[in-house]
């Protein structure tokens, strides 16, 4: 069965049931492990939701409002990134993970879209009294991307679809190679990729949470599908 390693974090059930739903087998990673044993094991790395990467790590002070999160996961999941990357394993990244994924590969960030961003919508739905996929807005999706290929026969109006959103930050300055795959109507980057490997997408929203009804089904069984594939086998696209 195909394992996907899984980062470990506060709600880590719905990522768990979304990989099984799409016929993974998962598995937590957490940074007591060694990251070269951490990678060995896996088919395809899920980074999951969590506090804001620190600042310092492309090079800014820390807006007040940014929430760090737990001690060694921005060290731990950023080496992650570099190891599956340089073995070829397929990254599925959300949330706080397209955040991770973008730092990792020389990228940086929105600190605070409430206060750095004049006019953006509302991307913060608290969570109760709020169910997990409310939908907080809509993505435009990049025609010729990954994410639109996976997600094609959901697509509203042919390019649209609607996501929640629990995240005060986004890619700001995006990392060398990658490419824009999802808007907001104002303008956020909801989802970047990177078109010359296999499998290395990430989504701001929370695709995890509607593991019950299958929204964003296509994504994950398109990641494990990617993960179940000889290393090396194929790029996206050629
Ligand atoms: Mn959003």
């Amino acid at each position: 069965m195909t394992v996907i390693g899984i980062t470990a974090c506060r709600r880590f059930e719905d990522y768990r049931q979304a990989i099984v739903h799409a016929g993974g087998d998962a598995r937590p990673l957490d940074p007591s492990m060694r990251v070269e044993d951490a990678i060995a094991g896996i088919d395809g790395l899920l980074l999951t939701g969590g506090g804001d990467v620190d600042p310092s790590r492309y090079g800014e002070p820390a807006h007040p409002a940014v929430v760090a999160a737990e001690a060694g996961r921005d060290e731990f999941e950023i080496a992650l990134v570099h190891a599956a990357r340089a073995r070829q394993v397929p990254i599925l990244a959300i949330c706080r993970g397209v955040q991770v994924l973008n730092v990792a590969c020389g990228g940086a960030l929105v600190q605070d879209i409430p206060t750095q961003l004049r006019g953006a919508l509302a991307h913060s739905l608290p969570a109760p009294p709020h169910e997990s996929t409310s939908i907080a807005h809509e993505v435009w999706i990049e025609k010729d991307s990954l994410l639109s290929m996976l997600m094609r026969e959901r697509l509203l109006d042919a390019d649209s679809c609607d996501v929640n959103s629990r995240h005060h930050q986004a890619v700001k300055d995006l990392a060398g190679g990658f490419k824009v795959s999802a808007t907001a109507p104002d303008g956020v980057i909801e989802a970047i990729e990177d078109p010359t490997t296999r499998f290395c997408l990430g989504v701001q929203w929370h695709p995890e949470n509607f593991w019950r009804t299958g929204e964003f089904r296509p994504l994950f069984e398109g990641f494990l599908g990617a993960s179940a594939e000889p290393r090396g086998a194929r790029i996206h696209g050629s």
